[in-house]
């Protein structure tokens, strides 16, 4: 699995961060920053919730 975010169209919400803040951080601006862009297996589950927080619909899983 590899994480891609459109980081121009994110809001800064935050959910990312909270659901899985071991793959995302956010900036000064609050726009998110991906930690980790290959997740191991472990780390999916929440890669997986923070696409489906996300209010903005930015995070995309491949
Ligand atoms: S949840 Fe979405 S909109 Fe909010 S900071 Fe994360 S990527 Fe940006």
């Amino acid at each position: 699995m590899k994480i891609t975010v459109d980081r121009d169209r994110c809001i800064g919400a935050g959910q990312c961060v909270l659901n899985a803040p071991e793959l995302f951080d956010q900036d000064d601006e609050g726009t998110v920053v991906v930690l980790e862009e290959q997740p191991t297996p472990d780390q999916e589950p929440a890669a997986r919730a923070a696409e489906h927080a996300c209010p903005a619909r930015v995070i995309t899983l491949v």
